[in-house]
């Protein structure tokens, strides 16, 4: 059934669907279309206040809204489909984006803002560097039904190309009255990898101009067996990047730092792969991670699929899940807790006295 779903959500191939419940029937239409670049910039042209509303106003600040009311969304949608995630279901798998023109009219109009202080928080989206980039197949006859356009590997019909992200950045950071412009959304670092042309020179135009002393990534967990369960790039291709991004500070003689975005507790991840993601992490990355979060199952998602039968929906065999709250803190603990070796060598302890008991018990009677 959720294949069902999840193959039916490309407005150019959707079809209405409906399945019996008791004496009723659950019907599902189509999506509708993705918004046109016109529409698109027709919405973020609209004359926003930018200000919470006063009926909120009384209640206090919204904090949210500092950083918000200097951002640029540059586009809807993504074409990432990791496993634990909805955004393919909810904005789908094209890249519906705005006018350049549209872009620069936003950040001119945010430079004049009173309490504009040179600083533009954000230019992205779902997924920051998609801005530009998509398939002419999928924008004509809808997205694969067999395939994925970056897992397992990248298809070749997607042609990754940093350029038109770069010259955007670069007209934003012309603007008087412009400081900074920040990219703060996420980015797919395996594009910029597989981008042979402009990947380099993108990265090293967000290291020089672009990030606030940390550039923020998701591989969210470094094992490889649980990152084919959420359909993420391999260990390998984090560690060519975390290798470039530090080659290129060092270049351009500047100390910042990579922030990794991790999950506990997916579907097919144990305690011992916590473990191992600890290890990698201090000795490997050099960095003692804080920012953990334990999986949640949402709706719409492989993962929540994998999460409720224990079933690896790609390959029909059983995974392990863990459904323990606490053993699921705990797994988030082995990795940002110091007292995580003390913790373990109490399980190794643990199952060594039991051997010892064991062979003693054997030997004995
Ligand atoms: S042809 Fe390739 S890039 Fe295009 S939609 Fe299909 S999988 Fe994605």
């Amino acid at each position: 059934m959720f294949h069902t779903f999840y193959l039916n959500n490309d407005s150019l191939t959707a079809k209405g669907l409906c399945q019996q419940q008791d004496s009723r029937y659950l019907i599902q239409n189509p999506p509708i279309y993705p918004l046109t670049r016109k529409e698109l910039d027709r919405v973020h042209d609209l004359p926003y206040e930018r200000e919470v509303h006063p009926h909120y106003k009384k209640e206090g600040e919204v904090k949210a809204l500092e950083t918000i009311k200097f951002s640029i969304t540059t586009h809807r949608g993504c074409y990432g489909e990791c496993n634990f995630c909805s955004i393919t279901v909810h904005q789908g798998k094209v890249i519906q984006e705005r006018s350049e023109k549209s872009i620069l009219r936003e950040a001119k109009l945010l430079a004049k803002l009173r309490d504009f202080k040179g600083y533009i928080l954000d230019v992205g989206g779902p997924t920051a560097n998609m801005y530009g980039i998509e398939c002419q197949k999928k924008l004509k006859s809808g997205s694969c039904s067999d395939k994925r356009c970056l897992y397992p590997q990248f298809c070749p019909r997607l042609k990754i190309n940093h350029k038109k992200q770069m010259e955007i950045l670069k007209k934003i950071r012309q603007i008087g009255g412009v400081k900074k412009v920040f990219v703060a959304s996420g980015i797919r670092y395996d594009m910029v990898l597989s981008d042979q042309k402009y990947g380099e020179r993108y990265l090293c135009e967000l290291v020089k101009y672009h990030i606030s002393g940390q550039l923020k990534i998701a591989p969210e967990h470094t094992e490889n067996d649980v990152l084919e369960k959420m359909g993420k790039p391999d260990q390998g291709c984090l560690k060519r990047f975390r290798d470039k991004f530090l080659q290129i500070n060092k270049e351009q003689k500047k100390k910042q730092f990579l922030t990794y975005y991790l999950i506990a507790a997916h579907p097919g991840c144990r305690e011992e792969d916590m473990y191992r993601l600890k290890e990698y992490t201090s000795k490997e990355l050099r960095l003692n991670p804080k920012q953990i979060q334990i999986f949640t199952p949402t709706p719409s998602t492989y993962s929540t699929l994998m999460y409720y039968t224990e079933i690896d929906p790609f390959t029909g065999r059983a995974i392990y899940v863990e459904k323990n709250l606490k053993k699921k803190e705990r797994q988030k603990g082995i990795v940002v807790e110091k007292k995580v070796n003390s913790n373990r060598n109490f399980i190794l302890n643990h199952h060594i006295n039991k051997s010892v008991i064991y062979f003693y018990l054997l030997f004995n009677f």
